[in-house]
């Protein structure tokens, strides 16, 4: 088996970083580096054709944002999306947090727009592309890319290759079991790693506690906001000021997270994991550390042994940088440079 030829395209390209509450777009060139920029929100409950609308408006923006020589030697449309996705025909298929895109061609009618060849992938695996060539995980084979921010998603790279299954879909680590009888998780099934370690559940463990009435220590620590305006920001500021509900509910977050990366390691064998998002950031070791020694003294000795858990390199644009390597490595043989 050869290694997939992981590579940024050799021209500049148009990036698409479609999330449930922000656009980005952005000129990326070979180096990974971004000519222009532009966000915006995402206009979700307007419906797929205004978010189309809005992202080709983005596009065409950052595109004539940048000078001329570069504008026209851009290839190609780079897209990243929120899962399920089906990359061979662009379709966005049905992302928990964008309830009106079910079924949603998105790739073609953005790509015509544009006038440029466009590859789509869910968002996870342009990240780990991005990580890949520009980032934490240069020159490793054997990676898993874990972003951990709102929801809870994965990335597998497998002997070099990534892991799509036949149907593109494949390496949704977020939603492996890690407790039978625990909380319901986004996609309709409970008990999954997400449902303990990501943004949303750490909010709604809280909101628990609050209506229970059982945190006053948490109530009075996040002072005047209400259930329904806590944030996992909160919760682990909350934390910081020593509140015991809100360390009970991190540590929670926490030591499943540890537990899932056990049965990852044990499973895949990595060399390398690689963890990204916002909540995962802000966490810093305080996240990875009880991760790193769940694995070192539960997975089997000799990946155990070798695996190394790193924070993701790159940043809030990782899907925009990630973009240019999806178009290089799936389209650079369409347009000749
Ligand atoms: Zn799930």
């Amino acid at each position: 088996m050869t290694d997939e030829p992981f590579r940024p395209a050799p021209w500049p390209v148009l990036a698409l970083d479609l999330g449930a509450s922000r656009i980005r777009a952005a000129v990326v060139l070979p180096d990974g580096s971004l000519a222009s920029r532009a966000d915006g929100i995402t206009r979700g409950a307007a419906g797929p054709e205004a978010v189309i609308a809005d992202c080709i408006d983005l596009l065409n923006r950052v595109r004539s944002a940048t000078p001329a020589t570069t504008a026209t030697a851009i290839g190609g449309l780079g897209i990243s999306a929120p899962g399920p996705v089906v990359p061979a025909t662009g379709l966005i298929v049905e992302p928990p947090n964008m309830p009106a895109f079910r079924d949603v061609p998105f790739a073609e009618p953005v790509g015509r727009a544009v006038g440029l060849p466009a590859a789509l992938d869910r968002d996870t695996n342009v990240a780990m592309l991005g990580e890949l060539v520009f980032g934490a995980a240069r020159g490793a084979r054997h990676v898993i890319y874990l972003t951990v921010s709102t929801g809870l998603g994965g990335a597998i790279v497998a002997d070099g290759r990534l892991v799509t299954g036949p149907d593109g879909v494949a390496g949704e680590l977020g939603h492996l079991v890690v407790d039978l009888d625990g909380p319901p998780c986004g996609c309709g099934d409970r008990g999954h790693l997400e449902s303990f370690s990501s943004g949303t559940a750490i909010v709604r463990a809280a909101r628990e506690a609050l209506d229970a009435g059982a945190a006053p220590g948490l109530a009075s620590a996040m002072g005047a906001i209400t259930p329904a305006q806590v944030t996992a920001r909160d919760v682990a500021a909350a934390e910081d000021a020593g509140d015991p509900t809100a360390t009970r509910i991190m540590a929670s977050a926490r030591r499943a997270f540890a537990s899932a990366l056990v049965g990852i390691v044990n499973v895949f064998a990595p060399e390398l994991i690689v963890v990204g998002g916002s909540l995962a950031r802000s966490q810093g070791d305080r996240w990875l550390d009880p991760a790193r020694d769940a694995v070192r003294a539960r997975a089997f000795r000799i990946p155990a042994a070798r695996v190394r858990i790193v924070p993701a390199d790159l940043g809030d644009d990782v899907g925009l940088v990630g973009a240019s390597v999806l178009v290089g490595t799936r389209l650079a043989d369409a347009r000749p440079a």
